[in-house]
């Protein structure tokens, strides 16, 4: 046998191990099924409240020449309503091979909160405070951000600002104004105060606000006195100036009023006349007119709810007061006749002067002398012409009013009445004033009607047979 040269021999081996190993591999590399990953991302980002099935991109099972797409089993929960991190697991299987690919799935929030304003004029501090709540702030994922707005006030504008727990950010602005009001002062006790002579006045103080600065109460100036000993009108001022230095102030008016002197030299007179009574309210009225040193008017009747109440027609005429003639009856059917007024005029006359041993001459016609009500009873006669004629004719003298309290109609309270009472008053000689004492109300309001009137320079007189006429005209 030809022995093979040594080269020959090399060659052989090579060429077996091409046989053997590198041709079996390579066609095991080509021809065999495997997986192949074609694209996967293990981070993915997905926003809040999207859809999700899963995000496993192309990964196929096969060999060089054909390659089928393989669904993975998908394992992990994403819930896609919260923020957050979720791992998801494939899992991808084609007969005994399996792959497995980790996936992080972040659930994100990319939608920015939205601002809200709710007015149409803006308005912010100096300082750039912004003390109003003019927007709401609201997110798809925190909800309500209204209190971690961000609000400022600044050269023309107030810029609003929010951000979500997820970074997103949003800004708003408006035009608005830079503006300070100034405080407010607000006093204790009332604006107008009355204190009698020699009486006491206490310092109430006052409180102040500022919509900028807030309580500056402590920062009141109180200036000026009253001096009890002194009648007049006084004046006490508060002075307040907020950080701007806005200044504002406020004053109490005090009057210091003598006692009434019923008997001082003409000037603006008031005549308080009380019809109807006497009542139940007629003692604590007549204490109130004491206190004051006051003399009135009372119109007295003799009809029911007057009955049990001679003693307080006498304690009232004792102290100086006038007990005027109203009727006996209060009833219009009086008017039928010279005769039937007359009748019903002396039954009172003659019960007033029973009680009090004086015959009165002062009377008020039931209704005024203006009265319409008599048309009804006189048979078309004109009676309150004849009879106004006829009671000064027999030397009465009769009143009516020029001041309405409204107590018989209209007002119901004791404010009601002094206010309809004091805005009556001006500077005329003779004020009428029309009350009822069967009003407990209208009782209550004479002290307040007193102490204006004499801390305004009325005085308060009692009718006599020398007070000026008030009458109204006649309408029958
Ligand atoms: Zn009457």
């Amino acid at each position: 046998m030809k022995k093979l040269d040594k080269n020959k021999k090399i060659l052989l081996i090579l060429l077996s191990i091409l046989l053997l190993v590198v041709i079996p591999i390579s066609c095991y590399t080509l021809f065999a099924p495997k997986f192949k990953v074609k694209e996967f991302e293990s981070v993915i980002e997905i926003p809040l409240q999207s859809k999700f099935e899963g995000m496993y991109g192309n990964i196929c099972y096969g060999n060089i020449f054909s390659c089928e797409d393989v669904k993975p089993e998908i394992n992990g929960e994403v819930n896609t309503n919260a923020v957050g991190e979720y791992n998801v697991t494939y899992t991808y299987q084609v007969d005994h091979e399996e792959l497995v690919e980790e996936q992080t799935v972040k659930v994100i929030d990319e939608e920015s909160p939205t601002i809200e304003v709710t007015e149409s004029e803006y308005f912010y501090c100096p300082s750039g405070e912004v003390k109003e709540s003019y927007a709401t702030a609201k997110d798809n994922y925190d909800g309500d951000l209204t209190d971690k707005m961000e609000v400022i006030g600044k050269d023309g504008k107030i810029y609003f600002s929010v951000t979500d727990s997820s970074g997103n950010q949003t800004t708003k602005e408006v035009d608005a104004t830079e503006k300070d009001d100034g405080p407010v002062i607000t006093l204790n006790g009332n604006t107008t105060m009355y204190v009698p002579l020699n009486g006491t006045y206490e310092e109430k103080g006052a409180t102040s606000t500022d919509i900028c600065d807030g309580d500056l109460t402590s920062k009141i100036i109180v200036s000026g006195s009253v001096d009890t000993k002194k009648a007049g009108e006084y004046k006490i001022k508060y002075k307040v100036t907020d950080s701007k230095g806005t200044l504002s102030t406020a004053t109490r008016t005090v009057f210091v009023y003598a006692k009434n002197d019923y008997n001082a030299p003409n000037g603006k007179s008031i005549y308080l006349t009380f019809d109807d009574g006497p009542s139940a309210y007629t003692s604590k009225l007549l204490d109130i007119l004491k206190k004051y040193n006051v003399k009135a008017t009372f119109f007295v009747t003799n009809q029911g709810l007057t009955q049990g109440y001679d003693n307080v027609i006498l304690r009232a005429y004792q102290e100086g007061h006038t007990i005027g003639l109203h009727t006996n009856s209060h009833n219009y059917s009086i008017y039928a006749s010279e005769q039937t007024y007359f009748d019903d005029l002396y039954a009172i006359q003659s019960k007033v002067e029973r009680i009090t041993g004086q015959k009165s001459m002062i009377i008020r016609f039931p209704g005024g002398s203006s009265n319409t009500v008599s048309r009804s009873y006189d048979n078309g006669a004109h009676i309150m012409s004849t009879l106004t004629k006829a009671v000064e004719a027999k030397g009465f003298r009769y009143f009516d009013w020029n001041v309405e309290s409204g107590d018989a109609g209209g007002a119901y309270t004791s404010s009601a009445v002094y206010s309809n009472i004091i805005k009556a008053l001006g500077n005329n000689s003779t004020y009428m004033v029309l009350q009822h004492d069967i009003k407990s109300f209208s009782v209550d309001a004479v002290a307040s009607v007193i102490e204006y009137g004499l801390a305004h320079g009325y005085t308060f007189r009692p009718i006599t047979m020398d007070t000026p006429n008030v009458h109204h005209g006649i309408n029958n």
